[in-house]
């Protein structure tokens, strides 16, 4: 979805530089040269990522327009040529996000990424844990003014149990010490679980303990932060961890996810418990689209590559509780961890839905079967996905659009 921006500049060619930023790195900007055309535009609709504002402007030139976008829940960014340290005093107080000197043409780009973060920080949880209600409340309205969700937890202890039960929670701000369990030790526990790219932690204490920074470090603490610490320090570091645990979760996906259809891929597979483990009911189906060169050779790759999309998200929604992956070409395995009679319907109430659905794309009207080679011994993986085939091979030899199953 575009993200739209709105600029509050009454300078016409800095107006210009920062729209052409914003557009070239995928926003809608909505521009304004005063605080009357600001409101203007507030009143039809107060729907932004956030707002860029010049301090000074005509209508009003000790920040004013700061106060405007605030009262209506916009999250702002100051711009401002006023380097003195007074006016930045003023202005973080007022619950900006950043501030940024008008001091070198590189501003205007310094601002995307801090967008962009704002952006991404919605898939993020954080876990503030803290005994003090005051700092937990402190930190918690840092983060939510930067779009971040945020849970609290008074010590270690409550802390463990919330990550427990809480899958989405990304980063753990503590304080070192806390009546039942300290920071350190709660980062000693999470760390035997999680790597700092899964779930970063970024370590607090108002202690004046010289060693603590190098304890929070070495118990495996992402960062660490004196308290009290300054807002920027502390969004700069917020934004360093965060961008690192994205870059982990993307490396993970495009190492373990098809690139076409973005379902798992053989490696994601051949590392899954699933199909590590050699005991238990598993049962294995290969599937394999009927004709399918023939499909591409009539309508195009393109609109072949379109089917495989949709049969990957079939599948998908077919079974959220199997392990689904492409194994290349047109071939997908379903790996369940279950007896295989259910498996078996749900495989034949698949084959029929498929054959009896049309698709319809890029105005061509598209049907396709499927074929299906099901086992369940307790052997190891790679003899299941041998059985498989050779179902899957007589499901082919029988017609297709079948399955077979032994
Ligand atoms: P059968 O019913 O025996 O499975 O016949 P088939 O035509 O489906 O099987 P065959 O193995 O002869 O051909 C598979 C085709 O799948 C050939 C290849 O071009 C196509 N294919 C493999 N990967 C992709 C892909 O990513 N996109 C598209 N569009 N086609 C693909
Ligand atoms: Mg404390
Ligand atoms: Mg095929």
């Amino acid at each position: 979805m575009e993200q739209k921006i709105l600029v509050v500049e009454d300078s016409r060619p800095f107006r210009r530089v920062i729209e052409s930023e914003l557009r070239q790195a995928g926003y809608t900007p909505v521009l304004a040269n005063s605080i009357a055309e600001a409101e203007a535009v507030l009143d039809n609709s107060t729907d932004f990522l956030c707002a860029i504002l010049d301090y000074c402007l005509p209508d009003g030139q000790d920040g004013e327009i700061i106060d405007v976008c605030l009262s209506v829940g916009i999250k702002v960014i100051v711009l401002t040529a006023l380097m003195d340290e007074m006016t930045r005093e003023k202005v973080l107080a007022k619950t900006v996000i950043d501030y940024i000197p008008k001091d070198s043409p590189t501003c205007i780009s310094s601002m995307i990424p801090i967008l962009q973060r704002l952006e991404r920080n919605h898939d993020h949880t954080a876990l503030v844990v803290d005994d003090s209600i005051t700092a937990r409340k402190y930190i918690r309205s840092l983060l939510e003014r930067q779009y971040l969700t945020v849970l609290e937890a008074r010590s270690g202890e409550q802390a463990l149990e919330m990550i427990n039960s809480n899958k989405s929670i990304s980063l753990v701000i503590t304080d070192y010490s806390m009546p039942e369990r300290d920071g350190v030790s709660l980062i000693k526990e999470l760390r035997k679980r999680f790597r700092p790219g899964q779930l970063a932690v970024i370590g607090l204490s108002a202690s004046e303990e010289p060693a603590l920074t190098a304890k929070f470090l070495k118990a495996g603490a992402n960062d660490f932060l004196k308290k009290p610490f300054n807002q920027e320090e502390f969004y700069c570091r917020l934004h360093s961890t965060l961008n690192i645990l994205d870059s982990e979760r993307n490396l993970y996906l495009l190492a373990n996810r098809d690139y076409l259809t973005q379902a798992w891929n053989r490696r994601y597979f051949f590392n899954h418990q699933l199909v590590k483990k050699n005991t238990g009911p598993r049962c294995l189906a290969l599937l394999d689209i009927d004709n399918f060169k023939q499909l591409n050779d009539s309508y195009g790759h393109h609109i072949g590559d379109m089917v495989l999309i949709e049969l990957a998200n079939t599948l998908q929604i077919y079974f959220p509780d199997a392990l689904v992956a492409r194994f290349g070409g047109e071939e997908f395995c379903i790996l369940y961890g279950n007896a295989p009679d259910i498996f078996i319907q749900r495989l034949n109430r698949l084959i029929e839905e498929i054959a009896q659905s049309e698709l319809t794309i890029l105005g061509n009207t598209i049907k396709y079967t499927i074929s299906l080679g099901i086992t369940h011994a307790e052997s190891d993986i790679h003899s299941l996905i041998h059985r498989a085939d050779n179902c899957l091979y007589k499901a082919k030899e029988k017609g297709r659009n079948c399955l077979i199953a032994e």
